[in-house]
């Protein structure tokens, strides 16, 4: 479903991507973790083109992202979800109106029935009485649940998560990764920046690991990466005997 292939990229003369390869199935849920600089926002970025590459090719659904003259990005960004660290709701938008308004201006919707699936997503993340409220109503992890629940009122085919729970104070981190855990169990395909290693050590299936530099330095099974430590690159044992 997505494919990197050799993907390099430089801000100026500094190297942020370096040849990166990477390959991610239907219903794959890969866990991007690494220390702060090393790129994984930047990568995950990639993916929808929201920062183009200067080396290498990035696919996603057979359609050459890297291609950046011929890709139809609205139609590229439809189907690739994504969710931030800082949420990006309008803040002066209501919540129905947050969930509803790319619906009708990038897929045409109605909306009438921009509102009926973008309630349906609402429910799912558990929000439906918070709906005629603004995103300054709600707490953090709610403001997040409703991101989400925006990305997938977009019917996409691959959702795509920058830390989204870091910004988040800490009661209200399990409510973001529960709704992140259904989503992997019903077998959506994920990408996930995150340092939540108890949602990695749950649903991933591979985890990456990048240093700085940008390099993957680590593409293994969940199993790999946190069974077998003999089997780490040395910088990868450090980070994970920080954090975990
Ligand atoms: P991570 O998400 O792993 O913390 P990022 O992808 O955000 O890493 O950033 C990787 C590196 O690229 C950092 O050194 C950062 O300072 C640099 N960087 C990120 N965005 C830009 C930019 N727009 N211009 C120049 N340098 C950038
Ligand atoms: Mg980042």
């Amino acid at each position: 479903m997505i494919e990197l292939k050799n993907v390099s990229k430089w801000y100026g003369s500094f190297q942020v991507l370096n040849d990166c390869s990477t390959r991610i199935k239907k219903g794959e849920v890969v866990v991007v973790c690494g220390p702060s600089g090393s790129g994984k926002s930047t990568l995950i970025k990639t993916i929808n083109a929201l920062e183009p590459i200067q080396k290498g090719e990035i696919w996603v659904n057979g359609t050459a992202v890297h291609d950046t003259k011929h890709t139809n990005l609205p139609k590229l960004r439809s189907t690739v979800g994504m969710v931030f660290q800082h949420f990006e709701l309008f803040p002066h938008l209501t919540v129905t109106e947050n969930l509803t308004i790319a619906q009708i201006k990038v897929l045409g919707r109605s909306p009438d029935e921009a509102k009926v699936r973008g309630l349906k997503m609402l429910d799912r993340v558990g929000l439906m009485a918070h709906k005629d409220k603004v995103p300054g109503q709600l707490s953090g992890g709610q403001q997040q649940r409703v991101a989400i629940a925006r990305a997938l009122s977009m019917d996409p085919n691959v959702m795509l998560f920058d830390e989204p729970t870091s910004a988040l104070d800490p009661e209200m981190v399990g409510e973001v990764l529960d709704v992140m855990v259904s989503l992997a169990n019903e077998g959506m395909t994920m990408m996930c920046v995150t340092h939540e290693m108890g949602f990695a050590k749950k649903v991933a299936s591979r985890v990456i690991f990048m240093d700085v530099g940008g390099k993957i330095l680590e593409d293994c099974t969940k199993e790999d990466f946190f069974g077998n430590p003999d089997a780490r690159q040395p910088r990868t044992k450090d980070f994970l005997s920080k954090i975990l």
